[in-house]
């Protein structure tokens, strides 16, 4: 695919085209072989997709945040993880063009816009999920700069990045105020690969771990210091949690999709099913739901491109999307009956996507109680 992206509108029917040519013809391969889409990914990033919301001036598209949002559910529609995985290179693409020292910038944006390099952020590990405070991985001040140990693990592109932003706590007993960013390179020294995890689906997450023991990182690899780093990740979560929803909204649009026309085609006791009311109203209760859904989206992204705080419109979102596709994508598949479970169709991909959805950038739990706590 050759094209010119003048605006955001060309960006979003290449991204319909390139969804429809290169992600869906491949997935069920990435999900066969439990891997990442690799060259995938490198034709995505030729057309611009790894440097969405990256500034025109460090090589991106410097389009706004709801343009991320819809690609990302357009891309889900055919596999969540290719998703998923794309936008975690974009954004530490993203972060770095506008944080990192420009020795940092020239060092790894170029190769992570071209897809040379993967991206991931890593937080998690695994004693400390939701309890972010609870992390164990260590920053030690030394001279010239920090030592860091410890593991990650549940990281999206961890059986493959190359660049990855860490979170570590210089300050035992700190709390989120001792935890600071640092940029850690996957090549050097003191960073160790974990196998990929046996997870049930979803591979091109590309969904892994890693241990840093002793990493040497210099002064100006910091990313963001302690007392800043932790409110950073707060910021960029919201915008996170509205994505995930957008691609929630992906996964049951193509349900819908796929359902309708197969009820167009399949007869039973001689008529076509889509006149009988129980595929009818399955597809109209979802109709319904990823419409509001959609709004929810929309309104949050709106708030996002605008610098509103958004905490809540984005966690409102993503629990909505989420549960709504959490019932309605095994209603559609049931529609369908058998033939909904042929791996020719994303339907059952989605399931785990729409379970891994629940967990990622905040569980429904999580933002619940975040919900919670603004309204009252
Ligand atoms: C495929 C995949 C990719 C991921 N990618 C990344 C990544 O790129 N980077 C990264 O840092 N992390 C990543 N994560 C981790 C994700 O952010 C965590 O799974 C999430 O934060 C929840 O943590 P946990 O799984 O340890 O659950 P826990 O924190 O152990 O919670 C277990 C359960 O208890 C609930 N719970 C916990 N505390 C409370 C409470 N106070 N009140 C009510 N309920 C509560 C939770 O909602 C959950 O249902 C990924 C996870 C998955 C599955």
């Amino acid at each position: 695919m050759t094209v010119l992206i003048k605006n955001e509108a060309d960006l979003i029917r290449t991204a319909r085209e390139f969804a429809r040519s290169q992600i869906a013809p491949n997935a069920s391969a990435w999900e066969r072989d439990r891997r990442i889409g690799l060259e995938t990914l490198k034709k995505a990033a030729k057309l611009g997709f790894t440097g969405i919301q990256v500034p025109v001036d460090q090589g991106g598209l410097g389009f706004p945040f709801s343009c991320k949002a819809r690609i990302m559910e357009i891309f889900a529609g055919e596999d969540f993880g290719f998703a998923l995985s794309l936008v975690n290179t974009h954004n530490v693409a993203e972060k770095l063009a506008r944080e990192a020292p420009s020795r940092l910038i020239m060092a790894y944006v170029p190769d992570i816009l071209a897809a040379n390099k993967l991206g991931c952020t890593a937080l998690t590990e695994t004693g400390a999920g939701s309890d972010v405070a609870a992390m164990q991985t260590s920053a030690t001040r030394v001279s010239g700069g920090w030592i860091l140990q410890g593991e990650k693990a549940w990281i999206a592109n961890a059986t493959r990045a190359d660049v990855i932003i860490v979170y570590a706590q210089t300050e035992a007993g700190s709390g989120t105020s001792g935890i600071a960013a640092f940029v850690i390179d996957a090549k050097r020294p003191g960073f160790i690969r974990e196998p990929n995890f046996d997870v049930v689906g979803q591979h091109s997450i590309g969904t892994g771990g890693f241990r840093l023991d002793g990493y040497e990182v210099p002064s100006d690899e910091m990313l963001a210091p302690p007392g800043k780093a932790f409110k950073s990740v707060i910021d960029e979560i919201n915008g996170a949690r509205v994505y995930v929803a957008a691609m929630c909204c992906g996964m049951v649009d193509k349900a819908l999709q796929t359902c309708a026309e197969y009820g167009r085609h399949r007869t039973t006791f001689g008529k076509p099913l889509n006149s009988r009311q129980g595929l009818r109203w399955r597809l109209a209760d979802a109709e319904i739901d990823l419409t509001a859904a959609r709004l929810m989206v929309r309104q949050a992204a709106a708030r996002i491109d605008e610098g509103i705080d958004a905490q809540l419109n984005a966690a409102q979102a993503k629990v909505f999307a989420t549960r709504m596709a959490e019932r309605h994508l095994p209603a559609l598949i049931q529609a369908m009956g058998a033939e909904g479970l042929h791996e020719r169709y994303p339907l059952c991909r989605h399931l785990i996507g729409s379970r891994v959805a629940c967990y990622v950038d905040g569980s429904t739990e999580i933002l619940l109680e975040r919900i919670a706590s603004l309204v009252k």
